[in-house]
């Protein structure tokens, strides 16, 4: 017996490759094995595999043999499947999607140990002003020599050399521990009669394990969380995997504590901070079925968990669901198609949820559970607007009297209060006030944003940064330069002039950029040892602070700019959610939104409270517009470092387009950023009736084209701007 077996190969651009199996090896659908390809071995996973009756019906000679199996459980067939339509669907090689599920290919090395490094405490005889940087910056950490010396950022060889002298210690990790198990009773909330009825519904989803998409629509502090845990439950006790998607990394270890308060123990975390050892455990628990429970975010998407029992979507609302990299892909979106495939229950949960996501309701594709009120005795916060026409902030401040006032009755009640401003840095321009010189970021159109924090200039699009300059590059003027606008450092500094007493802390991607990070603001919080926090969507999100009571919007009309068609639901989205934090405990809550057009559609639902009025009145522009959900929009990004390159292979796409009833091509114009990280961009935007199989029409076109290798084209379908 012979067997040809058919390899997706990963790394490469290419589809589905023939090889021999030699005798002895078993392989099937979903085996990871280890493929030559030219000279190279490369990972890859059996699509198909067949069995021959003898050799000469494998055929053709030349077919390589396979070079090994990888000792791990194959992939399975929804996962295939979800990787055959998250290729298709996002028009995206299907490569690179099964690079997701593999996620590092040291998941997959044989050894059931590993050795990990970590400091001994031992002071080296020779400390060298690199190795004492090394071993301060590495402290109690542990990790492989190359991730201690990232970490340090010094050469591998000083941190061999640190071992050699017994700084540094070697120490075996095995990576076959078991996972310790969640305990489905070890302290089980009572639930108040919407709760209740909400997790019954649930559990009987899970119990009956089908595919089931849920919108759990409950306002913020209604107790989303407590409710979908009693399915998690359901599925522990069934022996069934959860999978939970969470929107940010800052957000994972709150979770991770309610998670342990409820269930006795942690679930696995799976985000991009993890060691490689640690990755390679997590990997290996998912694909044996060991690990119950899985919390993370959109790349815990794709990972081969054997037997999932329940998908849970938690913050469902938030963008960052959407991957604008690599793979352009909604988690969202393929959450659902991955329980569709498992044939398990999915639950989106949001306070506010996507217009998509209502429609999927209204058209009864998804069922619906609301939450309508807060739990407890905690009650939704009151909301007012300061108009700032009217009530204006003094000169050169940005918070009216009004939120000042509440902000010192707030700190006189020994309560906390949230100042939130959706900018990071001190200011998002600075200019020269003798010759009007802007600084702006040598790869991307965009200002480069001041950061006083750490003295630089930085561009929030490529990173690229700069030590900020006392004299203009322009004019040579010194201390000429003026910061023009808010960001949250500046937003900080007039707090700390107002009250100076007050303990205040900068809560942003700059200042919280790991778990750690996150579980140390909050212990801080809820340790009282912070009165007021100022900071961007980051803190928009999930937190429960009970003592924190005050919430003010900076400038509520910032999101307002673009004008785009989603301009007043993310703004609606994010207002409701950050004034969410407010009043979740027995003290009441108050919000103050500075803006200057109370009078707005957008502002005046966030006062009143009425949900239902702003998303019929969004949804109806949608649909006149024919936006999604009505209609669909792809779009198609041509990008060069040569701009004219950029330009003429844009112009070529746009010409070619296909005439195709119910499609409409729009540009190519300038993309949103025209220059991102040095690479120019013009953007065509094909809109589409909803029925059309818009990648159909689209994979076509472009597989027929030809363009320089300077250009690349990449498709963003159901893009999140349009
Ligand atoms: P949401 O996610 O809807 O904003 P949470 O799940 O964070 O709400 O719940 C808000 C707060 O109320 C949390 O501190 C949570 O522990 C608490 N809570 C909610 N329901 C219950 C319950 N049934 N018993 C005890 N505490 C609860
Ligand atoms: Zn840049």
């Amino acid at each position: 017996m012979s067997s040809r077996a058919r390899v997706l190969i990963l790394n490469a651009a290419l589809g589905p490759l023939d090889y021999r199996v030699p005798a002895g090896m078993e392989v099937g659908p979903g085996s990871i094995v280890v493929a030559p390809l030219g000279p190279r071995q490369l990972l890859g996973v059996v699509w198909e595999a067949e069995r021959m009756p003898s050799d000469a019906e494998v055929g053709d000679n030349r077919l390589r043999n396979l070079l090994a199996v990888a000792d791990v459980p194959p992939l399975g067939a929804p996962l295939r499947r979800l990787v055959e339509w998250t290729a298709d669907y996002y028009l995206a090689p299907a490569a690179s999607v099964l690079r997701m599920t593999l996620a590092s290919t040291s998941a997959l090395e044989g050894a059931r140990t590993a050795v990990e490094y970590r400091s001994t405490g031992v002071v080296p005889p020779r400390l060298t002003p690199q190795r004492e940087q090394a071993l301060e910056r590495i402290g109690d950490r542990q990790g492989l020599i190359r991730e201690l010396a990232t970490i340090a950022e010094v050469s591998d060889a000083v941190i061999r050399g640190l071992v050699k002298v017994g700084a540094i210690e070697a120490v075996e990790v095995s990576i076959d521990n078991p996972y310790p198990l969640p305990d489905p009773q070890h302290h089980e909330p009572t639930l108040s009669e919407d709760q209740r009825a909400a997790a019954d519904v649930l559990v009987a989803g899970v119990a009956e394990h089908a595919f089931h998409p849920t919108l759990l629509d409950g306002v913020t502090g209604s107790g989303k969380t407590e409710v979908y845990f009693e399915a998690v439950a359901q599925a522990i006790r069934d022996r069934r995997q959860t999978l939970v998607l969470l929107p940010e990394i800052a957000l994972t270890e709150p979770f991770l504590k309610r998670f342990h308060d409820r269930f006795g123990c942690e679930p696995i975390a799976w985000h991009s901070g993890l060691r490689s050892t640690q990755r390679r455990r997590a990997w290996r628990a998912i694909a044996s079925g060991e690990a119950l429970v899985t919390v993370g975010a959109r790349s815990a998407l794709f990972l081969p968990y054997r037997d999932l029992g329940l998908i849970v979507v938690d913050e469902a609302h938030e963008t960052s669901f959407k991957q604008e990299e690599g793979v352009h892909y909604h988690a969202r979106d393929v959450a659902v198609m991955r329980g569709k495939f498992e044939g398990c229950p999915v639950i989106l949960a949001s306070a506010t949820p996507a217009i998509e996501t209502r429609q999927q309701v209204v058209t009864g594709r998804y069922a619906e559970l609301k939450l309508p009120g807060r739990f407890g005795a905690a009650e939704m916060p009151t909301i007012e607007p300061i108009d700032l026409i009217k009530e204006p902030p003094e000169r050169g401040r940005w918070l009216a009297p009004r939120l000042v006032k509440a902000m010192q009755e707030t700190l006189e009640r020994r309560e906390q209060s949230l100042l939130f401003l959706n900018r990071r840095g001190y200011a998002p321009l600075t200019l020269c006030r003798t010759c009007g010189h802007r600084f702006q970021c040598p790869n991307c159109t965009a200002w480069m944003v001041e950061h006083r924090l750490t003295r630089r200039l930085a561009c929030h699009h490529c990173g690229h940064a700069e030590p900020t300059p006392r004299v203009c590059p322009e004019c040579k003027g010194e201390d000429t330069l003026v910061a023009c606008g808010p960001g949250v450092e500046r937003i900080a500094d007039e707090v700390t002039a107002l009250f100076p007493e007050a303990k205040t802390a900068v809560v942003t991607s700059d200042t919280i950029w790991s778990p750690a990070k996150a579980a140390e603001f909050v212990g801080r919080m809820e340790a009282g040892d912070i009165d007021i926090v100022v900071g961007t969507q980051l803190v928009t999100k999930g937190y429960h602070f009970p003592n924190l009571t005050l919430v003010g919007v900076v400038d509520a009309d910032l999101g307002l700019d673009g004008g785009d068609l989603r301009a007043a639901e993310r703004t609606f989205q994010q207002i409701r959610q950050v004034s969410g934090r407010a009043g979740r405990g027995e003290k009441p809550g108050h919000v103050f939104i500075q803006t200057h057009s109370p009078g707005a559609q957008v502002m005046q639902a966030l006062i009143t409270g009425d949900a239902d009025a702003f998303y019929a009145a969004e949804t109806d522009a949608r649909k006149d517009a024919g936006a999604p959900p009505f209609g669909r929009y792809a779009a198609i990004v041509v990008s060069s470092e040569d701009q004219s390159c950029a330009h003429e292979t844009a112009k070529l796409v746009g010409r070619s387009a296909p005439e195709v009833d119910g499609m409409h091509v729009y540009g190519p114009a300038p993309a949103p950023l025209a220059m991102l990280r040095g690479r120019h961009r013009y953007r065509l935007l094909v809109h589409a009736r909803r029925a059309l199989d818009v990648q159909d029409v689209i994979r076509d076109w472009l597989g027929k084209l030809e363009w320089p290798s300077k250009a690349r084209v990449t498709v963003d379908v159901d893009p999140y701007n349009f």
